[in-house]
């Protein structure tokens, strides 16, 4: 009988860019903290037990989906037209299987559309209605576009689209912080077997366009999984991680060039950050590393240590 791997590890974020320090209260703090520490909760539980890699970063990017705190699912973005639009990503490190999904209105947990796409369609990407008709006719409920609406993501859209207004000169009136220019929610696991997988979710970006699409769904840009090299996770300025290619640029500087996990993900931000992005990733090895590199104020983030013990971390 094969020896059962002992190297099993979860990563989780809530996006880079986070509330200044100076507006953190104890109160707000538990609140992105209790959220990370409940992703942890419902995709160690599975990866402990056996699970796979897949089904504890659905579930973790499921339960920040639907917590309002963080901008993805329940909690998104709105568009300059006042609407939430959605994109998400899955991928199997085993199998290079992936499923993406874009411009979601009615989906409640976009990360399971997309799990749907990889296991259940023919395509890798999918979006829009065409999208939704397939998550319809495979039995997922449509929810209504109120479902997504928070109010601190409402005055938020009120605030960029005033700030952009002002231009430059209204830097001064309008104060956007990181959190306001960044969120996505995100989770990387290894399994027992061996087994890598990465998922992804996001609301976008504050008054983004209405058809605008990020990273996130991007395969090789927000989102990859390769079992050969790592697992990854960003979150950040989507346009600059595209054009990055980040999360793939990971793993191929650890395959072609040799380098361990925490250089390669250092080296692949830096490359957005050249281009003029900025944001962080999460990303985990076949061997279990870690690394969570960032160039904001902070990234929400947590990992699971060796000993199982629950990492939340929120600035530098
Ligand atoms: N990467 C996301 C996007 O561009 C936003 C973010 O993570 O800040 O859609």
């Amino acid at each position: 009988m094969p020896e059962t791997r002992k190297t099993i590890g979860l990563v989780v974020h809530g996006g880079a860019g986070t509330i200044e320090r100076s507006e953190m209260t104890p109160e707000k703090e538990r609140k992105y903290r209790g959220g990370i520490e409940q992703a942890l909760t419902a995709g160690y539980t599975i990866v402990k037990d056996g699970g796979s890699s897949l089904d504890a970063t659905e579930a973790a990017v499921r339960v920040l989906e639907d917590d309002p705190n963080f901008n993805a699912g329940k909690g998104s973005d709105f568009t300059s037209a006042g609407t939430n639009e959605m994109d998400a990503a899955i991928m199997n490190g085993k199998t290079l299987a992936a499923g993406t999904v874009a411009n979601l209105k009615h989906i409640k947990n976009p990360v399971s559309l997309a799990r749907l796409v990889m296991e259940k369609s023919k395509h890798v990407m999918m979006d829009g209605e065409g999208a939704e008709a397939f998550a319809k006719a495979n039995g997922i409920q449509l929810v209504d576009q109120k479902y997504f609406f928070t109010q601190h993501r409402w005055d938020l859209l009120q605030k960029t689209k005033a700030a952009e207004k002002a231009g430059p000169s209204g830097s001064k009136k309008f104060i956007i912080t990181d959190q306001d220019l960044h969120g996505t929610v995100g989770a990387v696991a290894l399994d027992r077997d061996g087994n890598l997988a990465a998922a992804t979710s996001t609301g976008g970006k504050a008054n983004k366009l209405p058809g605008r699409v990020g990273d996130t769904p991007v395969i090789g840009a927000g989102t990859y999984a390769n079992n050969a090299t790592c697992a990854v996770s960003g979150t950040g300025d989507g346009e600059f991680f595209i054009m990055a290619t980040l999360a793939h640029n990971v793993s191929a500087l650890m395959e072609y060039r040799g380098m361990n996990l925490q250089a390669a993900a250092q080296a692949a931000l830096e490359q957005v950050a050249k281009l003029g992005g900025t944001g962080g990733l999460i990303a985990i090895d076949k061997n279990g590393n870690v690394a969570l590199p960032f160039n904001t104020s902070g990234m929400y983030r947590g990992y699971v240590d060796p000993n199982g013990k629950f990492v939340v971390e929120i600035y530098k």
